[in-house]
């Protein structure tokens, strides 16, 4: 078989009402192969309004319309819109099927720059594909809308609450992601940490769906928590581990911090000077070095070293099998640390206190969803914020967020040029 480029244009782009006339490769506007399409002789436009065929009325001038390149060329349809005399609404312009209307890129196109920016950041794909930086954003802010519009929320039991911060001027987001074992994504995001912002989530996600929910997974902020009892009735309001062993991070990091000052004042040797990793990271992931370092200060009666024994402690708790052991375990550590004189960590022992239910929730959720997964989807999260240095506004970052981590359908078409 012979093939030129409208053989391939008819293989992957075929549409029964228009033809494929020219196609030259050009250099006037850089290399390009630039493509005439035309209606098919008989054919009748459909009008925009009523989706009816309709009898021509004129011609606009031509358009371009960008589509997938070939070989690293530039691909041009060039067209003129008809427009149509309709009875029912007056003179329209007809709808053609490669293009939503209003977008200098084709559908096909959209979708295949849409589809590569899930895997590269949208300035990558704009490098590698020449495209414009706008063009990319567009092509992903369709694609986002698209699946937004038929995602599927049936058979939600299980969601995680999280906030993360997104700059200096712009503070907070807040990121809702269902966390059930057969399907972990982000559903929903909104500005700020807020009563608004965990409300306008359960408006969005319906009262039906709500009371659906067997399982919140959330932080100790206490205006969520009380908004999860309201609106998730029938959910177990679960405080998340990582959630925890933050807190306690941030109670070592602040016993270090005064113990550090009160050492200098002293002028007593400055051995906690760059301890911290020592005392923040797992054990397993100290380098030599750290864990050298971390050996000799373990040596000196140091009240950063005892706050950190006691979260090394509290690691135990995780391990166990039965509810009513781990609520004793919880009991005594928490009373051994209010006997510790050391006041950021007696603030984490109260805490834990006033929420030991919640916390005591987790032995019951723990196989039944996945209880790990805001915090790598957090993480996850985070890259698309570094990455998102061009992002204007919000709703550009949620449509980034969506398009990486919202596990969003496509239609078949975008499978087409993947
Ligand atoms: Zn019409």
């Amino acid at each position: 078989m012979q093939l030129n480029v409208k053989t391939i244009l008819n293989l992957k782009e075929k549409n029964p009402r228009f033809v494929y006339r020219d196609v030259r490769l050009t250099e006037t506007k850089g290399q390009r192969i630039e493509v005439k399409v035309e209606p098919r002789r008989g054919s009748k436009g459909i009008c925009s309004g009523c989706g009816k065929k309709c009898a021509g009325y004129d011609r606009l001038p031509q358009r371009e319309f960008i589509h997938v390149p070939l070989w690293g060329i530039a691909v041009i349809f060039l067209y003129c819109m008809r427009r149509l005399a309709c009875p029912t609404c007056g003179i329209t312009a007809e709808v053609v099927p490669w293009s939503t209307g209003k977008s200098p890129l084709t559908i096909s196109y959209a979708w295949y720059l849409s589809e590569w920016a899930k895997l590269l950041s949208m300035q990558e794909v704009a490098i590698q594909f020449k495209a414009s930086w706008h063009h990319v954003c567009s092509a992903v802010a369709m694609a986002v809308a698209w699946g937004r519009e038929r995602m599927d929320l049936t058979g939600i039991t299980a969601i995680g609450v999280d906030e993360i911060h997104w700059s200096a001027k712009r503070g907070f987001m807040t990121l809702v992601y269902q966390i059930d074992n057969h399907c972990k994504r982000l559903l929903w995001c909104g500005e700020n940490r807020t009563e608004k912002t965990i409300t306008e989530f359960f408006d969005w996600f319906g009262e039906e769906r709500s009371a659906n929910l067997r399982f919140v997974c959330s932080d100790m902020w206490k205006p969520f928590l009380n908004l999860i009892a309201l609106r998730a009735k029938n959910a177990l309001n679960i405080l998340d581990r990582f959630h925890i062993a933050q807190k306690l991070s941030d109670a070592i990091d602040d016993v270090r911090a005064a113990e550090t000052k009160e050492l200098m004042r002293k002028g007593k040797e400055v051995v906690l000077k760059y301890s911290r990793w020592c005392f923040l990271k797992n054990p397993e992931n100290l380098t030599e070095n750290q864990k050298v370092k971390l050996k000799d200060l373990l040596k000196c009666n140091l009240k950063t070293i005892r706050a950190y024994l006691l979260k090394e402690d509290f690691q135990a708790f995780w391990d166990y099998v039965s509810t009513v052991w781990a609520a004793k375990f919880l009991d005594q550590w928490c009373a051994q640390v209010m006997r510790s004189r050391l006041e950021p960590m007696k603030k984490v022992a109260k805490t834990i206190r006033a929420h030991r239910q919640l916390i005591l929730n987790w032995f019951e959720a723990r196989n039944a969803i996945s209880l790990g997964v805001v915090e790598g989807q957090n993480n996850k999260a985070k890259v698309v914020i570094r990455k998102s240095y061009g992002f204007k506004t919000s709703d550009m970052l949620k449509i980034s967020l969506y398009h990486k981590l919202g596990k969003l359908p496509v239609p078949e078409l975008a499978h087409e040029y993947f």
